[in-house]
């Protein structure tokens, strides 16, 4: 065995096609995706069946999310011949292990997951969650399991799903017996919540405060010129703010020279730095990292094509998870026959 095998793990990662992906899934977890591709065995679902659970009125939107989302992932430099991309629904072996972990977690352990009760809260389902929604990280648990993944690049708002997923990993191991499921590891990304460009807490697709991997130079520039900074720091000779700034947020996140970044941090709290001097070099800096993946998004408009990938992809996917489901009904003893 080559060291370059021995080193190998899986991972499973993914997005709800709810809408094209942003500036906070590419420092969230794009990128480490790109990066682990060449290291480890790679796994990349675009999890329509998931989405559904919020948009079960929309499935057009997820639908035609699906082709959005495998764009960007193309964009950003996920390869086909490297990773496999593949379509949540169409592997139906993901909801037989749903249905058996479901009776591994409690109602009231869902429902008190933050992450779960945030999204409640934000999307007004307080007085009637549909049970969909409620079990969605029992779903994810079946995905990440299925293939036996044991790192998930994600950003922080997943980690407490994650710790279901692995609780329901071990209520598994310790009643059915060892040997088929992983517990899996959470692999944060270089900025793990990005702020939204409206300052709240996390850009997000549903609260439409995020950059766009496909936005066109004119909507980043607005955007960028939008963003909140310091209400005081008025004339450029005031002092600023650099706590609840997102232009410095965003620079944080996108400014490679953390020298001249520091310096200008300084400046601004003195006062002397203007707003429009840190959005212009903002704007620039992420023009340029958009515009190739702009470009190579362009360059795969073959709805054939894609169709063919995400289908190739789908039965490779499918075939561990297969495999997987069978593992785990002989664990069970429910394997009647081969
Ligand atoms: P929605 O608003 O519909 O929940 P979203 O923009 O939050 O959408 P998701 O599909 O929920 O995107 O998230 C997909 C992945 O991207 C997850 O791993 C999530 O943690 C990560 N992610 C999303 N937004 C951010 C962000 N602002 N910063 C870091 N990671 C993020
Ligand atoms: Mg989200």
């Amino acid at each position: 065995m080559t060291l370059a095998n021995r080193e190998k793990k899986i991972v499973l990662t993914g997005d709800r096609p709810t809408g094209p992906l942003h500036l906070g899934h590419y420092v969230g977890s794009l990128q480490n995706r790109v990066e682990m591709q060449d290291r480890h065995e790679c796994f990349i679902m675009i999890a329509d069946t998931q989405a559904m659970s919020d948009y079960f009125e929309k499935p057009e939107l997820v639908a035609r999310s699906v082709r959005e989302v495998f764009k960007d992932y193309i964009a950003v430099g996920i390869s086909p011949k490297k990773s496999t991309i593949f379509v949540q629904s169409k592997v139906p072996e993901l909801f037989e292990l749903t249905s058996y972990y479901m009776n591994l977690v409690t109602v009231a352990r869902l429902e008190r997951n933050p992450t779960v009760k945030s999204e409640i809260q934000q999307k007004g389902f307080e007085s009637s969650v549909p049970a969909g929604f409620l079990c969605y990280p029992v779903s994810q648990a079946s995905d990440i399991t299925a293939f036996k993944a044991s790192i998930v690049p994600v950003g922080e708002d997943q980690l407490p799903l994650l710790e279901i997923t692995n609780e329901i990993v071990r209520r598994f191991n310790r009643m059915y017996g060892e040997g088929v499921l992983v517990e899996a590891q959470a692999l944060l990304g270089k900025v793990d919540r990005l702020v939204g460009i409206d300052g709240k807490a996390k850009a997000s697709k549903s609260m439409n405060n995020a950059i766009f991997l496909s936005d066109s130079p004119e909507i980043i520039r607005e955007k960028v010129f939008s963003m909140y900074t310091d209400p005081n720091h008025i004339q450029v000779s005031d002092p600023g703010r650099i706590e609840g700034n997102v232009v410095f947020a965003y620079l944080d996140a996108f400014f490679e020279d953390k020298e001249e970044l520091q310096s200008m941090k300084k400046r601004y709290e003195k006062g002397g730095l203007g707003d429009v001097t840190l959005k212009s070099l903002l704007n620039e800096i992420l023009q340029k990292l958009l515009s190739p993946i702009r470009e190579r998004r362009q360059s795969i408009e073959e709805e054939k094509e894609i169709l063919e990938i995400l289908k190739a992809g789908t039965e490779r996917a499918r075939e561990i998870a297969r495999k997987t489901t069978e593992q785990v009904r002989e664990a069970i003893g429910i394997q009647y026959w081969a």
